[in-house]
């Protein structure tokens, strides 16, 4: 095993089902499959009809009407379309939009760049815990609110938010404001329902749930009509909200992932629990570890956030080059500096650079949890016997 790298960082990304591949397939070798799905002959009908069957394997498994799902290149693009595109619309009734500070970067990004054109952009403090505080997010709320935008599954933690909750909230005084939900880390991994949620906007990414890289969905609820403006102007697909030809092959590996994402809900969630139990029951033990969360908040069971009391994150990522894990979030496993998650959460700064994000998928064995257990229990003894930062007090802000 030692020549090669165990894979655990599935919240990254994660590699394609055969089973997506192969239902891809076809529309990438036969020139029959390769037509424009909006041009009207056989061809295009031929494309647009396999794209059609996609679409409902998409909104099928968030309990979604085809019609409210729109492809995208991904969900960064999902998200902007969401955000930027909503905010849009409705800048009449106010140029105020929320999120919570724990949000995926093209989030933060979207709201950032409505700042630059004359929007607000208000802040949700998460707690300590992990978790946002709904009373906290609707005191956020003023008057000339009309989007708020509210990740399901933090991607680094896998602490799950209370969106239906915030949706029941805003509804009793605030109900023309907007909720988009970020569901890329959910997707797949814990039940996501559009109607008990009560969202306006969701996001998905098909390379998180053993689809394709390269395409997305933002589902818009049609009852009552959620409305954004298209992000840019070009041919008319998509109802108008998203110009540029569609990818017949991704969108195909996108519904065929969901398909299965929906059928084997139950048994991946049992399998990533057990193991990720496995993992974190494996070196618990060697104390000065904690595990990224509050204590009883709900997570999803693909992901494992730990603090390393005693050692510095990147130094114990570079001893391990057999575990391709990654400290954060990989956006931010090129730098030192602590994600902004963790930071977000109060976690103290040496804990949050000595945090390392496991996360496990379909394809995870419990061969390979045991290994990864044996190997971070030999690193983690190495580095603290030889760290300078080795001390009592480096222990002192972890939790037993
Ligand atoms: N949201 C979350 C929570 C994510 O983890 C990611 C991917 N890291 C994205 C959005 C962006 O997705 P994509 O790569 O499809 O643009």
């Amino acid at each position: 095993m030692s020549n090669t790298s165990i894979y655990l960082d599935y919240a990254a990304t994660t590699p394609i089902d055969p089973a997506v591949v192969e239902a891809m397939l076809p529309f990438m070798q036969s020139p029959l499959l390769q037509g424009n799905s909006a041009s009207t002959h056989y061809y295009g009908r031929r494309a647009h009809e396999a794209i059609e069957q996609a679409r409902t394997q998409v909104a099928d498994l968030i309990h979604a009407a085809a019609h409210e799902i729109i492809f995208t290149s991904g969900a960064t693009e999902a998200n902007h379309l969401a955000i930027r595109g909503g905010a849009h619309f409705y800048q009449k009734q106010g140029r105020h939009v929320l999120c919570s500070n724990i949000e995926h970067s093209s989030v933060l990004a979207a709201v950032h760049h409505l700042t630059q054109e004359n929007f607000v952009m208000g802040s949700i403090a998460v707690a300590p815990s992990g978790v946002i505080n709904v009373a906290d997010a609707c005191a956020a709320v003023r008057h000339d609110t009309t989007l708020v935008s509210l990740m399901y599954v933090n991607n680094e933690t896998g602490i799950i938010q209370p969106v239906a909750l915030m949706k029941t909230a805003l509804n009793v005084e605030y109900p023309h404001i907007k909720l988009h939900c970020d569901a890329v880390a959910a997707a797949g991994k814990i039940a996501v329902d559009v109607e008990q949620l009560g969202v306006d906007y969701l996001s998905l990414a098909s390379h998180k749930l053993y689809g394709p890289k390269g395409v997305g969905a933002l589902y818009i609820r049609s009852q009552p009509r959620a409305r954004v403006t298209p992000l840019f102007a070009g041919d008319r697909h998509e109802l108008g909200l998203r110009a540029g030809t569609l990818p017949t092959a991704l969108i195909v590996g996108f519904g065929a992932a969901c398909a299965l994402a929906k059928r084997k809900l139950q048994d991946d969630a049992v399998l990533l629990t057990t193991l990720r139990d496995q993992l974190w029951y494996g070196i618990r033990d060697l104390g000065g570890i904690q595990v990224n969360a509050g204590e009883r908040v709900l997570r999803a069971p693909h992901i494992l956030n730990i603090a390393v009391a005693g050692v510095h994150g990147e130094a114990l990522l570079q001893a391990l080059p057999d575990l391709a894990v990654s400290s954060g979030a990989a956006c931010h496993a090129a730098s030192l500096s602590a994600s902004h998650v963790l930071t977000a959460m109060r976690v103290p700064l040496h804990l949050a650079q000595a945090s390392l994000r496991m996360s496990l998928g379909r394809m995870t064995t419990g061969a390979e949890i045991d290994y990864a257990i044996r190997r971070l229990r030999e690193e983690i003894m190495r580095l603290r016997a030889i760290s300078p930062i080795m001390s009592d007090d480096a222990y002192t802000s972890i939790k037993k």
